[in-house]
């Protein structure tokens, strides 16, 4: 039988308290399946580790993970450590050296989950967000000089390359075409930063012609906030930058009814090392260790690791089993207007997976 190799880095804050979650309903659902099982390798990395050792992850961190399947990442950010320190430590000390350009995350309004959205239901919010995930305005590059001075500068070089616009772009064209509107927004802001954003929409005139069924248009970033609120129907896949597309997400996870519910990809296509992923949201430091994390954004990051490992009927189970339980009121945590715990959610998310008819 088929064993999966899973690296879990749960991290910080409600990062461990959502993983443990997902380890275990991927756990009841490999069973389930019986055609496969996990082997899960946990990671005590993040703010307690740096606190202990001064440092994230170890030296050969990415050695101990670069053999794995795939890797289940909680959240970095720990309240007594700054959080850029805990961010380039360990989530983007993985992403970036394991080239997992696209960042893929999917949005919907899933069944009984309310909308901020007036009349808006799942039909008319089904999207999914492409953002850049190497480069850009998170590139790392810039630096301080005469710090503590008042002649005291700093600088953040957004860096875009010529060949990590290509792939990523054709990566959202790709992404577009196999979804059934085959549709796609490129989302820049080339009026005012008129260097890099210029480039982006014309790499994207040059991308588009090896996608003729892809119908596309571009929108400038501010205005694209406005359209996903007012209409949000007329938007299907949507491909921006680092930065723009971090700042998107978070807004289309909110009107989908909660940052608690939204998956993130983090891949690397060619499949060179393994691909990460997490739930979007943070460490939520305002409600951590009360137990009412809303595990359901970890569920569906698992959907997209099984759809990643190509257990695809494993994938469908699991989001069936999501849906039947988002679907009923008594499993909603605080997030979503409710009083369950992140021990309900899961206990009903393997309940429903042991149900016959899931
Ligand atoms: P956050 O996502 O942690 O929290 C934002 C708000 O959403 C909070 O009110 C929180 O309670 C709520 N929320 C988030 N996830 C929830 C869930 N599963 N269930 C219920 N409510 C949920 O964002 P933040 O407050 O800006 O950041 C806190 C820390 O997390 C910072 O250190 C930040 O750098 C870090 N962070 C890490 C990642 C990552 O590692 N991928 C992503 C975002 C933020
Ligand atoms: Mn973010």
């Amino acid at each position: 039988m088929k064993t999966y190799k899973i690296a879990a880095i749960p991290g910080d804050g409600i990062g461990a308290e959502v993983i443990s979650a997902g380890v275990e309903v991927l756990n009841i659902l490999a069973e389930r399946q019986g055609s496969f099982t996990f082997h899960f390798d946990h990671f005590d990395w993040g703010g307690d580790y740096y606190i202990k050792h001064g440092r994230m992850m170890p030296d050969d961190g990415r050695d101990q993970i670069k053999d794995h399947d795939a890797i289940l990442f909680g959240s970095a950010g720990h309240p007594k450590i700054p959080d850029h320190v805990t961010l380039w430590g360990l989530r983007l000390a993985i992403c970036q050296p394991f080239d997992q350009y696209a960042n893929v995350r999917p949005t919907r309004v899933l069944p009984g989950i309310t909308s901020p959205l007036r009349h808006v239901n799942d039909k008319e919010l089904d999207w999914v967000i492409v953002r850049e995930n190497s480069e850009g305005e998170y590139a790392g590059v810039g630096g301080r000089v005469h710090q503590g001075s008042p002649l005291e500068a700093a600088t953040d070089v957004a860096m875009f390359t010529r060949a990590g616009v290509e792939r990523i772009m054709r990566f959202a064209f790709k992404l577009a075409q196999s979804r059934p509107r085959k549709r796609l927004t490129v989302v820049t802001k080339s009026n005012a930063q008129r260097h890099a954003m210029v480039m982006w929409d014309e790499i994207a005139v040059e991308i588009a012609k090896e996608f003729p069924d892809v119908t596309w248009d571009k929108m400038l970033v501010d205005a694209m906030t406005m359209r996903m609120v007012m209409k949000p129907q007329s938007l299907d896949t949507m491909i921006a930058t680092n930065l723009h597309a971090d700042i998107l997400s978070d807004l289309a996870a909110a009107l989908a009814g909660s940052l608690g519910i939204a998956p993130t990809a983090n891949i690397n296509p060619e499949r060179s090392f393994p691909s990460m992923f997490e739930p979007i949201h943070g460490s939520a430091f305002d409600i951590m260790g009360k137990g009412v994390a809303n595990p359901v954004g970890t569920f569906w990051s698992a959907v997209m690791l099984l759809e990643h490992l190509g257990e695809k009927s494993a994938a469908d189970r699991l989001m069936k089993a999501i849906v039947r339980v988002t679907a009923d009121g008594r499993f909603h945590t605080p997030d979503l207007g409710g009083t369950a715990r992140t021990v309900d959610v899961t206990a009903a998310v393997i309940d429903a997976l042991q149900d016959s008819n899931v």
